[in-house]
């Protein structure tokens, strides 16, 4: 068998080969320490180097100053919903987006922090197949929570809306995928499962000036976590250490910039091929449409069944849609290459014709 695949998978994804061929040489013997990586105390300068780099990576491929400060946190992009707001939502009253279903996870756990959640857009009446149009709100808000792309819904902005309003944004499955103007940004976070290497490590970006005093207990005080720069307990040096490797890759192809022009090839490709499809369809309305996640789906489900199980056994693996949603749903996150996308678009051709 063929062990080599196209991993279409919407997080845990793929890795760039040439980072998972860095991370074999590295493994034996990091740096000559004679340890591996994942051997390596925390508090060694080896691992100092690693995460400082990887801050200083960070907010330069996001373009961002120094007036923010770099976190990496364990507990997910979930822990963040309630984590952020406990943290800088001073009257405890935010805005939300609601896009779909990780925007609804991110109002479910704010709530259950003693946070009030205004709904100030929603597409939710066309089933999400949309982003909706954010306006500025009347009332005070801390800040509206924005989740720049749907996973599940294969929807993105692909522009920010510009309020007086801060935003947050989770960007968990479309970070560093595609340029954003972080105008009036408080926090820019997400999990690093997708684009930025393995899970285990979550990435928040917010303004130094809202890291205050507070009572909250460490592990969710990101004044105790910033001073002690993300190590307050053991942080997971290995996602870490490969966070890093993918953001030194992004820099050397020519940053976001670049990547945002190759994931547009991608999944235009795709989108071009389900425009004109008698057999495929992608529900999503055209200024919506997602870069890193795409759906689309024949409108029946043995024959979407089949499709999965075919594209399988082609080496195109992980293409079954959420749950939540049914059909397929191809990840094109910045470790696909071209080739990846063509074979599937070929695949679905052929597929086309076998079965229309
Ligand atoms: N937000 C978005 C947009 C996501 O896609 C996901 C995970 N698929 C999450 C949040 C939750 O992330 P985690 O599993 O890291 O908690």
């Amino acid at each position: 068998k063929n062990m080599s695949v196209y991993n279409f998978a919407a997080g845990p994804a793929m890795l760039p080969a040439s980072v998972i061929n860095q991370i074999k040489s590295d493994l034996p013997s990091f740096n000559d320490s004679g340890m591996s990586v994942m051997e390596i105390s925390h508090r060694s300068d080896l691992f100092e180097k690693i995460i400082n780099e990887a801050k200083t990576n960070l907010l330069e491929l996001l373009n961002l100053s120094d007036d923010y400060e770099v976190l990496f946190l364990q507990g997910g992009a979930t822990t963040q919903f309630a984590a952020i707001p406990m943290n800088i939502a001073k009257t405890k009253h935010i805005g939300l987006v609601d896009t779909g279903h990780w925007s609804i996870r991110a109002q479910e756990e704010a709530k259950r922090a003693g946070i009030k959640v205004d709904t100030i857009a929603s597409s939710k009446t066309d089933q999400y197949h949309n982003i909706p149009n954010v306006k500025q709100p009347q009332q005070d808000l801390d800040y509206i929570h924005l989740t720049t792309n749907n996973t599940i819904e294969g929807t993105a902005y692909n522009k920010l809306p510009n309020l007086t309003t801060p935003l947050v944004l989770d960007v968990s499955s479309n970070f560093l995928a595609q340029s954003y103007q972080f105008k009036n940004v408080d926090v820019i976070y997400g999990g690093a499962q997708k684009n930025i290497g393995i899970a285990g490590l979550t990435i928040v970006a917010v303004r130094k000036d809202l890291i205050t005093e507070n009572d909250l207990p460490g592990m969710w005080n990101f004044q105790i976590l910033s001073k002690k720069n993300s190590m307050l307990n053991t942080p997971p040096v290995f996602a870490i250490y490969t966070a890093n490797l993918v953001l030194k890759w992004l820099k050397n192809l020519g940053g976001v910039a670049e990547i945002e022009k190759r994931n547009r090839q991608k999944s235009g490709l795709l989108y071009d091929f389900l425009d004109n499809s008698k057999l495929f369809n992608n529900p999503v309305k055209k200024d919506s449409r997602s870069l890193t996640n795409i759906v689309f789906s024949t409108g029946n489900d043995e024959l979407d069944n089949k499709f999965i199980e075919q594209a399988k056994e082609n080496n195109l693996v992980n293409l079954k849609g959420h749950r939540l949603v049914g059909g397929m749903r191809a990840s094109l996150y910045n470790a696909m290459p071209y080739e990846g996308a063509e074979a599937l678009v070929d695949f679905l051709e052929k597929f086309e014709r076998d079965n229309w």
